[in-house]
């Protein structure tokens, strides 16, 4: 049976007997269908597989950025298996400043809804503006409003209404061009009048000084 201890940071040596990869919905529509008992993960940074699961895992890779230009603004849509800090570079490399405080986070793009992911006084729903998700009970694309989301801290509606109802697809994002960079919160304070680019660094220096690399020593950060 393939193990799962790729597929979790914790890394611990489970096994389950189908495990796939879907980059659309359609996809994973036909892997669901096809399988009844069956679990979705993005990268496994908040999962953890204690013992063999015995239904099928489906992972997250649906991928794609798209940006739209507005004068004051610029909105970003990106595909739910995209990985989270690469993203967050993407944006530095755009000059779309914001994220720049959650440099670093594990995971996919389609879970940091989930949990509201947060880090040195920056949540993420400060930017997104919508998520679009399939609805398990009917197959059928939706989509919620940030205010739909009731996002709070490290909570949102997919944590408990809509846990385990939904595939996120989608997370739409909208990045001001007027930027206000946060950098009052612990560590950051020392720094003075700094680029979002400086804030990045600091953040990706600090959070290195402080937790283990999963890829190296196996863990899931702080669970929520
Ligand atoms: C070293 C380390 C540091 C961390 N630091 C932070 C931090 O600073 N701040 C913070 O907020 N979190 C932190 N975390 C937690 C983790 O990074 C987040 O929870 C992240 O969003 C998980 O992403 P993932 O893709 O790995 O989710 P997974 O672990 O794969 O999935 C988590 C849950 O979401 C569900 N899920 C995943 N993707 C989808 C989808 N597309 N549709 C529907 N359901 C889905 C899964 O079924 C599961 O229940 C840390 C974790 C680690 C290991």
């Amino acid at each position: 049976m393939p193990s799962l201890k790729p597929y979790h940071t914790f890394s611990l040596d489970s096994y389950c007997p189908h495990i796939f990869k879907f980059s659309s919905s359609d996809e994973f529509l036909a892997l669901e269908k096809q399988h009844a008992n069956s679990i979705i993960i993005g990268e496994g940074s908040n999962t953890v597989f204690l013992t063999d699961f015995e239904g099928a895992v489906l992972i997250n890779a649906i991928k794609g950025i798209d940006c739209e230009e507005t004068n004051d603004t610029y909105r970003v849509k990106v595909g739910a298996g995209e990985n989270w800090h690469s993203f967050v570079e993407y944006c530095m490399d755009k000059g779309w400043y914001g994220l720049e405080n959650l440099a670093l986070i594990p995971g996919t793009v389609g879970a940091c809804p989930i949990q509201n992911i947060g880090a040195y006084g920056v949540e993420v729903n400060r930017f997104i503006e919508s998520v679009e998700f399939i609805d398990l009970d009917t197959s059928k694309p939706q989509i919620l409003s940030n205010s739909d989301c009731e996002f709070g801290y490290r909570d949102s509606l997919f944590k408990r209404e809509l846990a385990n109802k939904v595939l996120i697809t989608r997370v739409n994002f909208v990045f001001p061009k007027q930027n206000n960079p946060v950098f009052s919160y612990g560590e950051l304070a020392t720094l003075i009048d700094p680029s979002p680019q400086e804030i990045f660094d600091r953040v990706i220096e600090i959070r290195k000084s402080k937790l283990p690399d999963p890829k190296i020593l196996g863990n899931a950060g702080r669970f929520f």
